[in-house]
């Protein structure tokens, strides 16, 4: 992404409990969570100087760590305080929050239980995740070679850092291939979701999208299958196998960074950007925009 690097910004990012100037937000290259991965984080979206569900980002961001096996050290009303008072102190009226918490620089080996947790929150201007041109055209996915690991292999309700090793590697890949991003299939070989985003398919007017049995259930993807029932559009949640992406119509991501952004194509599959996801980005937008009632 072009613009300035993200060490050295004016403005501030909440850090253990104050506000310190961004470029003095910094760790130590003995960080428990460099080494082995022991962070997790949250990703949110300001608009008209308001973050979108912030309690239930606050509170996966607590649950998050916890299946880490670790707690926060403040609670969530006061991550929620933190973060109103960071996305004040920027200026941010539509932007983007960054919560994290991470294990320190206390014990360095695999074992890290007396390590201190710290947690930091940072905001700042993100208009769109993807491009207004492919928002309207659609996405292009390429399907991933890695796949999402089992409950039992990884964490994998947790928004944990370790587990986007494979989605930057899957990212990469299909963006050296002329891709936008890229679809994984799970450790059985069904659909499962994008790099940084959840999955819905459209055929005959329903919403298909695979249970989020070994990936995040995201808040996006929860509130946009409210929209759709409110709707009247009926939503079903399965296991969806990649022979059947032949039959589907049209196909969307969601997330809290991608919003309801329509595909075009996944490898050999190709889609239409119809109604139902027409009328889904919509709703979403004026959701978000609070000219819906929530
Ligand atoms: N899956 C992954 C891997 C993600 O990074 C995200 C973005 N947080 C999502 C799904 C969507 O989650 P949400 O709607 O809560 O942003």
């Amino acid at each position: 992404m072009a613009g300035a690097p993200f060490d050295d910004r004016d403005g501030f990012i909440w850090y253990d409990g104050a506000l310190v100037p961004w470029r003095d937000a910094k760790v130590h290259v003995l960080t428990h969570a460099l080494h082995y991965a022991s962070c997790v984080f949250e990703g949110e979206r300001v608009y008209g100087g308001l973050v979108f569900k912030l309690r239930e980002h606050s509170q996966r961001l607590a649950d998050s760590a916890n299946i880490l096996g670790f707690e926060l050290p403040v609670s969530v009303d006061e991550v929620e305080d933190a973060t109103r008072a960071v996305v004040e102190a920027n200026g941010i009226v539509d932007g983007y929050v960054r919560p994290l918490a991470w294990r320190g620089s206390e014990m360095m080996g695999v074992a890290a239980q007396g390590s201190k947790i710290h947690v930091a929150i940072a905001c700042w201007l993100w208009p769109s995740y993807f491009s207004p041109e492919a928002k309207l055209k659609g996405l292009r996915l390429a399907i991933s070679d890695w796949r999402r690991p089992a409950p039992d292999t990884a964490p994998t309700a947790s928004k944990a850092a370790g587990l986007y090793m494979i989605c930057t590697l899957s990212k990469h890949k299909a963006e050296a291939a002329g891709y936008d991003d890229a679809l994984m299939f799970d450790y059985r070989g069904q659909v499962a979701e994008a790099t940084g985003a959840n999955i819905f398919f459209v055929k005959d007017g329903k919403l298909h999208t695979p249970k989020p049995d070994c990936f995040l259930d995201g808040i996006t993807r929860r509130t946009v299958i409210d929209l759709a029932r409110m709707h009247g559009i009926e939503v079903v949640e399965r296991a969806i196998q990649p022979a059947e992406m032949e039959g589907f119509e049209q196909a969307f991501l969601t997330g809290t960074a991608a919003e309801v952004t329509p595909l075009r194509e996944i490898g050999p599959y190709n889609f239409e950007v119809g109604t139902v996801t027409k009328t889904l980005m919509e709703t979403y937008e004026n959701l978000v925009r609070g000219r819906l009632r929530d």
